[in-house]
């Protein structure tokens, strides 16, 4: 009767048999995978076999991707979670206990800063916020407990640098360790580990995915700290998709040119835009007016990032007539498309913090945060014109 409907359809597969190999990773959506015997299923669940069993423990994709963002990053593993702060939530669980303490960074992704300042807390986590670009501020605020220190290598919408060297060397004469988010720089520019970084962590989602068609975070790390990660992405549920993992590593094949591309449109973008007079600062590491622009150039490799935030005179007002004005940049509150686009960081990004905590950074109700594309830098220019064309000359 194996010819019968409900004997064929639900019957698992074998692949077919393939003579030559496909020049593209296939997908592998499988939630499950077959034993051959009760030993080996021990095994692969005890992790002393290799081969996978449940997707959720790890999957094809998922190593596909992430082997190639470990070369990038020099680290000796990996791990790739469900998004960036999947990522930042397996770091968190993984490396602190009830009664840690953890040094922030005051100019962290508005969700980190909420994950480790408020979540952590409620785990018995304790923080200091500090500004990691004063050291000698930074220094003070550890303490006997103090296990982690947090900084982003390029930090929104300021784009200030973290010293990755220093900090790692603080870090580790107090007995802690760095984790930087690399998200800003991506390993094309800056590959903290090599600087004394104990963890990195990228979120996919922006331009190492770069097509805004994926959720996706990585975390590396060294061997000596990973024995707590696999469990933990496993049981906190934190684990990524197949199909996400088969984009971002599409994506990768092509990201030292995206990177490359649209770090030369933000340089020009930033260049340009430092000599309107309806743009009263420009902040952008490539600049040599920018406070971090000689660690920038000591620390990337060919470039200083593909965002720029300026600052247009007349506040709120001035950046709703930009954005309704420049067409060609829509407002999306992310960053790294094929696209430029553009966001706002006082109604975005930044709007859970205080106006009093914005103004002591400098985010006015002007502050637009362009996120550079893959364009030619003459449309870039362009659009960058009409947007400016709609404010008053002496806005
Ligand atoms: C977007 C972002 C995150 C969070 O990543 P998701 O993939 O959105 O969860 C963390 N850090 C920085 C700097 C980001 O830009």
């Amino acid at each position: 009767m194996a010819d019968r409907p409900d004997e064929i359809c639900p019957r698992i597969d074998e692949p077919p048999p393939q003579p030559t190999r496909p020049a593209a990773a296939p997908i592998y959506p499988a939630s499950v995978h077959v034993c051959e015997s009760t030993d080996q299923a021990e095994g692969l669940l005890a992790g002393s076999l290799p081969g996978y069993v449940y997707q959720r423990d790890g999957h094809p994709n998922a190593d596909l991707f992430g082997e190639k963002c470990r070369q990038l990053h020099g680290a000796e593993r990996v791990a790739v979670a469900s998004s960036g702060m999947a990522a930042l939530a397996l770091a968190v669980l993984s490396q602190l206990e009830t009664g840690d303490h953890i040094v922030v960074s005051n100019q962290l992704y508005g969700r980190s800063s909420l994950l480790l300042q408020q979540e952590s807390a409620r785990l018995g986590i304790e923080s200091t916020e500090v500004d990691t670009c004063n050291l000698h501020e930074t220094a003070e605020a550890f303490h006997v407990k103090t296990r982690l220190l947090v900084v982003e290598t390029i930090a929104n919408p300021l784009l200030r640098v973290a010293d990755i060297a220093s900090l790692a060397e603080l870090c580790h004469s107090h007995g802690a360790k760095l984790l930087v988010d690399n998200t800003f720089a991506t390993p094309v520019l800056c590959r903290p580990m090599s600087l004394g970084a104990d963890f990195v962590l990228e979120s996919v989602s922006k331009i190492m995915n770069g097509h805004s068609d994926v959720m996706l975070g990585v975390l590396c790390g060294r061997e000596k700290d990973w024995e707590r990660v696999p469990l933990v992405l496993s049981a906190w549920g934190l684990a990524s998709s197949p199909f996400d993992c088969w984009l971002a590593a599409r994506g990768l094949a092509t990201l030292h040119l995206r990177v490359q591309r649209a770090a030369e449109n933000a340089a020009r973008a930033a260049d340009f835009l430092r000599g309107e007079s309806k743009v009263e600062r420009v902040e952008f590491p490539g600049l040599p007016e920018h406070p971090d622009h000689a660690l920038a150039r000591r620390q990337f490799d060919g470039g200083f990032g593909y965002v720029v935030t300026f600052h247009l005179r007349g506040g709120r007002a001035a950046a709703d007539a930009f954005i309704a004005a420049a067409k060609r940049i829509p407002f999306c509150p992310s960053l790294g498309e094929t696209a430029t686009t553009l966001s706002h960081p006082e109604s975005t990004s930044h709007r859970g913090m205080s106006p009093r905590d914005r103004q002591s950074l400098g985010i006015t109700g002007g502050t637009i945060r362009l996120s550079c594309g893959l364009e030619s830098s003459d449309s870039v220019i362009e659009a960058l014109v009409e947007g400016l064309s709609a404010l008053g000359a002496d806005a």
